[in-house]
């Protein structure tokens, strides 16, 4: 315990000498954290330098061994090394789709060969990952996946579509999974890839959102070529690797997701106070009371829950199936959250621009409506409930 103490005297030192005063400051509305890659375009000031500090200490995925990039930390020091950055208000310096999601399976089922190349490059943030799961036809149903690859000497050869490939536009390379075998078992003929997008035969076309902005693509493959060697696992055997990397994204949004919510967060009844003026005592709608200390609880409840999990999985085998439970369980909740705020806000919480609507009377709506999308992405609450009802509970299927 003292060496955690001396850790956590050194990170707080370190981090107050070399963290930008402008990386310590909350996010501003339609600021993004740096995502890395071939792309990134560094737009808040200090923001490459404070990767660049953080890349050299090893920092930005600390718990991994120095030969791939990290600290080689243990879980403990890890959790006091974040804790230090939330006292000081220290954003992410990095935050990627590579890290939390690609590098777990890559470090699990690469060979010795493919980890050397592939980790490096993310914990250093030079290269952006997006995912190639979905296609149109295949959501839930994620094993009917038509996407193909066919061998050809050393590479395959990938024809096939994407859809809703989160920022592909602005990624570099893509994680995919392919079918390498239409006979027999869905499940069984499934190979998981991964390619550069900067090459022929790959094509992404944004979808435009009814908000004007576009998070989302469709990505076209056309005899896309793509060297056996960056197979991860056996051929055919991808289906095991998919479900693993679900496990970490679920996991990834049970402890809120790569969106640092780095502004300043206002409690709902601060919130309510200020909306509705009833100044510093008691709200005075008994009714409203209720339902924001129900909403507050349940906050409450889930964080502990998470907690006492991830203490108990320090052992370390990694996520289970019950990621499925806690990612059900916080986007339900921060849809129940989100719509009681924008209730709280009255009209002032159903702008979307203009004079009249102050910022967070926009961020309550822009996070009403980006709510909605969190029981979907990653699979949607109706699959997790089967997940659930199968892998948790053990109940007996269709
Ligand atoms: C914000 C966001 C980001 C995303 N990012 C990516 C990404 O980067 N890469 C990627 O590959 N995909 C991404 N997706 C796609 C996402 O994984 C799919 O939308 C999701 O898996 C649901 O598939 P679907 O849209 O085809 O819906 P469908 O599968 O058509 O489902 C429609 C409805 O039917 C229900 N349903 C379907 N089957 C069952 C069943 N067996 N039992 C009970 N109910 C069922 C579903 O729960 C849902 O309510 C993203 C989605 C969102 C919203």
């Amino acid at each position: 315990m003292a060496d955690l103490e001396t850790f956590r005297a050194e990170a707080r030192a370190w981090l107050e000498a070399n963290c930008p005063p402008e990386m310590r400051q909350p996010l501003k509305p339609g600021e993004s954290l740096v995502w890395g890659g071939r792309r990134e375009k560094f737009a808040a000031p200090g923001s490459k330098l404070w990767l660049e500090r953080m890349v050299a200490k090893g920092w930005t995925v600390p718990t991994w061994p120095k030969e791939y990039g990290g600290a080689g930390l243990s879980k403990a020091e890890a959790r006091v090394l974040q804790q230090e950055m939330r006292a000081l208000g220290c954003r992410p310096a990095l935050t990627s789709f590579g890290m939390t999601m690609l590098a777990p399976v890559v470090m699990e089922y690469g060979t010795p060969e493919q980890k050397a190349k592939f980790l490096p490059p993310i914990a250093r943030g030079e290269i952006r990952w997006c995912q190639g799961y979905s296609e149109p036809g295949s959501g839930s149903d994620l094993a009917s996946l038509q996407c193909a690859a066919v061998r050809d000497g050393d590479d395959y050869v990938v024809n096939g579509q994407k859809i809703w490939t989160s920022d592909a536009h602005h990624s570099d390379w893509i994680f995919c999974l392919v079918r390498t075998n239409k006979n027999g078992p869905k499940h069984d003929g499934i190979s998981f890839l991964l390619f550069d997008m900067d090459q022929p035969g790959v094509k992404v076309s944004p979808i435009i959102l009814i908000s004007g902005a576009s998070d989302f693509c469709q990505t076209f493959f056309d005899n896309v070529r793509v060297p056996v060697s960056h197979r991860i696992g056996q051929e055919n055997a991808g289906w095991t690797i998919a479900k693993r990397l679900l496990q970490h994204e679920r996991e990834m949004l049970s402890e809120g997701g790569g969106s640092y919510q780095a502004r300043k967060k206002r409690t709902l009844a601060e919130w309510a106070r200020e909306s509705i003026g009833a100044g510093p005592g008691v709200l005075p709608d008994a009714d409203l009371r209720d339902r924001i200390v129900r909403v507050e609880m349940e906050q409450l409840a889930y964080s502990a829950s998470l907690r006492r999990s991830m203490e108990s999985a320090k052992a370390g085998k990694g996520p289970g199936p019950e990621t499925s439970m806690f990612k059900m369980v916080v986007s339900e909740m921060s849809k129940r959250r989100a719509d009681l705020r924008v209730r709280i806000a009255g009209v002032q919480g159903l702008g979307w621009e203009g004079e009249g609507f102050d910022e967070s009377d926009l961020e309550a709506t822009r996070i009403w409506l980006a709510s909605k999308a969190e029981s979907i992405a990653g699979g949607t609450s109706e699959i997790q409930r089967n997940i659930i009802a199968k892998r948790v509970l053990g109940l007996p299927g269709d």
